[in-house]
């Protein structure tokens, strides 16, 4: 059970947030997905507390001794225990009700802490319209929806994005907006909402047997959160997101030597909590929309709704799922099973080829590989798209479709085609497939990557460059500079948003100091013309107001936050609110040219949890030996929660204040060590990856860590959870000293 307290102290907002296993340490139960159970929830709170559960209460609630009044609800059907929750407090709520086609009435609400309220009430019609559009694709898609009502609550300082309590989902107040936010974040929220009323299905209704399926709760619910959010969620590019953003964490953890097959073994719950990752999510949902293609999407959800129906209010797993979807196709999915779930790491495609001497193909090939750890090859039915470059233009000139199978597969259909300025492996992004280019491909790509017209290409691109600056294959500063002319011409503020946190990783744990700094500059001038150019109050004018405010650099650069801030730069149609104010002060700290005072000033504009959280961020940034210390106590101290640990974390680890940070790589090991006994699962895998002080870590750290590991386990007994944060660090952390180590620019490939 979770308790937040307003700053005085007098509002008091409880939660309880069991899954995966914690609704043991909230009452007796056995704690495992397969045992499920109907709950009564019988609450006693103080009389003017509001209660919220899974179910509708049975009654009015009953006064009670002591000022304290007494919420029945209605018996739950039967339910894993980790779906269970009560909502207790000052809490704000909204209701209203949908009718589906089919003829369902469905009780709906939404609720907040009570000193949020005027921002719910404002926000709550469009909530209730994606709510609505969402239960009308679901219940078509998957049966009729199988609870009392469905209820949305945005609690404080909660520990994940969102969590699908039965009728009663949790979702981290960060997504009732408290300024104004771009269509990226607006995309986000939606797919986060449908995302979590697909688990209604996916993890509810149907429950895996054990936690070696969540990919049957989490793959499915990705899945359909994408597919709703692009069909029915306003975003119809929705799945282009998803190519930049979530598919490049799946590509990210799939390339970590901890990676898992999408259907992983799963011995302890505590390697449950470890495959919450981008394999569990957006892996599977990626095979799952391949899965969708393969049996054509009407097999597949006709496949779904016998599972659902066959396994509704029990248990299910692989094999079942499986059985469904082929029982209905009548395909055989055995091998496609076992190639796609059953198997870890991903395939790179690169295109090899003889030219003649009027530079036309004499022949062809696809070439796949794979990694050494995972050399297994699978089918994968692409596309190669050929483009021309004219100017900053690339035009398509020819598109083949290949079935790749094996290690080499020939194209005769492209033999006598002159050689183009790109050559785009799985153009589309259809399969979940790495690609490498050839040469003069890549100087192409690098140079002229915003000149890709369609947005699932250009995704393709970005994601081999960012695989290849993770491989160190690629230089950091090349890859900023091929981030600074593309992100001119994207037009999607969803893509960019989804593009530009990644570079910000990629700087943060591969940079070096200077190639941090230089590339920050670089960023913050696009930025800064960027900003002045756009619409005004486009998405686009506040997303480069966002850029400048994590990558303000030179003087001239601060000067513009610093103007924007006080009000003396005014850009038409840009207001600078809550949301913007506190990242650009944040920038003004790190430089120095803030301190304690005027971040405490602006605390006492913005006195809230966010504010609270901002201002430490701030603190954190200020570059000297004890703002950092300082941050780095709070960072351990356990009083942070998960959104305080991310947003100071950021601040107090800036890739250009390496020098600042070279205490704490000696302090890496010790911290964990005293952090991994008292801390939930999600918390300690969080902070085995916050407080790893990648910019000053170095070769020794690396030794410290392979030490650690070598260790006798039976004497020293590490967490197998700990010894993969450790061992994903120390591979992060290889390639980080190898990336530091390349030249700064890579020499022009021969034309
Ligand atoms: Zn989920």
């Amino acid at each position: 059970m979770h308790r937040s307290a307003g700053a005085a102290g007098g509002e008091v907002w409880i939660y309880g947030k069991f899954a995966p296993g914690y609704a043991r340490t909230a009452y007796a139960c056995f704690d495992q997905p397969d045992l499920k159970a109907e709950f009564t929830f019988q609450v006693t709170v103080p009389a003017q507390w509001t209660v919220l559960s899974n179910q509708p209460p049975a009654a009015a609630p009953e006064q009670a001794a002591g000022g304290n009044a007494v919420w029945r609800f209605t018996p739950t059907p039967r339910l894993p225990t980790f779906t269970t929750t009560v909502v207790a407090g000052d809490y704000h709520v909204v209701t209203s009700s949908h009718a589906t086609p089919s003829g369902q009435r469905i009780p709906l609400e939404l609720a907040c802490q009570a000193d949020l309220a005027g921002y719910l009430d404002a926000q709550a019609p469009a909530l209730f319209e994606a709510t609505a559009r969402g239960l009308d694709l679901y219940t078509d898609l998957l049966g009729a929806y199988p609870y009392a009502k469905y209820g949305q609550v945005f609690v404080p300082a909660f520990s994940a994005g969102a969590s699908e309590d039965v009728g009663c989902v949790l979702i981290s107040d960060q997504f009732l907006f408290r300024s104004r936010v771009t269509a990226a974040a607006d995309e986000f929220r939606m797919m986060v909402i449908l995302h979590e009323m697909a688990h209604m299905w996916f993890g509810d209704l149907v429950t895996v047997r054990w936690w070696d399926d969540l990919w049957l709760s989490e793959s499915f619910a990705e899945f359909c959160g994408h597919l709703a959010t692009a069909r029915v969620g306003g975003f119809p590019g929705a799945w282009s997101t998803f190519s930049v953003g979530r598919k490049a964490w799946g590509f990210a953890q799939d390339r970590l030597p901890s990676t898992h097959p999408v259907a992983a073994d799963t011995a302890t719950l505590s390697e449950a909590i470890a495959n919450f990752d981008g394999i569990s999510y957006a892996k599977g949902a990626s095979v799952l929309r391949q899965l969708a293609a393969y049996v054509g999407e009407e097999s597949f959800f006709s496949g779904i709704r016998a599972y659902i129906a066959g396994h509704a209010f029990a248990n299910a797993s692989r094999a079942d799922l499986i059985a469904a979807v082929a029982a209905n196709s009548g395909k055989s999915l055995g091998d496609w099973s076992q190639a796609w779930l059953r198997t870890a790491g991903f395939n790179t495609l690169h295109c090899e080829f003889q030219t003649d001497a009027s530079g036309a193909f004499t022949e062809f090939a696809v070439v796949q590989d794979a990694s050494a750890s995972h050399p297994v090859l699978r089918p994968h039915r692409v596309a190669i798209g050929l483009y021309q470059r004219s100017g900053d233009v690339l035009t398509r000139t020819r598109l083949v479709e290949v079935d790749v199978t094996g290690p080499r597969t020939v194209v005769p259909e492209l033999a006598g085609t002159t050689q183009p300025d790109l050559i785009l492996p799985n153009d589309g992004d259809t399969g979940f497939v790495m690609v490498r280019f050839d040469p003069r491909s890549l100087r192409t790509v690098i140079e002229s990557i915003g000149g890709l017209d369609d947005p699932l290409a250009r995704a393709v691109g970005w994601n081999a460059l960012i695989d290849m600056v993770q491989q160190a294959e690629l230089p950091v500063p090349e890859f900023v500079a091929a981030l600074a002319g593309g992100i001119r011409r994207e037009p999607s503020v969803s893509v960019l948003q989804a593009l530009l946190p990644q570079a910000e990783q990629i700087m943060r744990q591969l940079a070096t100091p200077e190639n941090a700094a230089a590339g920050k500059r670089l960023l913050a001038d696009a930025a800064g013309q960027l900003l002045h150019s756009a619409e005004p109050a486009s998405d686009l004018q506040l997303a480069w107001a966002q850029l400048l405010g994590w990558t303000a650099t030179s003087a001239d650069q601060l000067d513009l936050s610093a103007g924007l801030l006080s009000g003396d730069v005014a850009v038409p149609g840009l207001p600078v609110d809550t949301g913007l104010r506190w990242p650009l002060l944040q920038r003004l700290a790190a430089a120095g040219r803030v301190g304690d005072a005027v971040i405490g000033a602006e605390l006492a504009r913005d006195p809230t949890p966010a504010g609270q959280r901002h201002a430490a961020a701030c603190r954190a940034a200020i570059p000297d030996a004890g703002h950092k210390e300082a941050a780095w106590q709070q960072l351990v101290d356990g009083r942070l929660g998960m959104e305080d640990l991310s947003v100071v974390a950021r601040g107090f680890a800036l890739p250009e204040q390496a020098g600042l940070l070279t205490p704490y790589p000696a302090r890496y090991l010790g911290a964990l060590r005293e952090i991994w006994p008292t801390r939930s699962g999600h918390l300690r895998v969080l902070l085995g990856d916050l407080l790893f002080p990648y910019p000053a870590a170095s070769q020794e750290l690396l030794a410290q860590i392979d030490e650690f590991l070598a260790a006798d386990p039976a004497e020293a007994g590490p967490d197998p959870s700990m010894v993969r944060v450790l061992t994903e660090r120390r591979d992060t952390l290889r390639r980080a000293l190898l990336s530091r180590a390349l030249p700064g620019r890579r020499p022009d490939p021969p034309g």
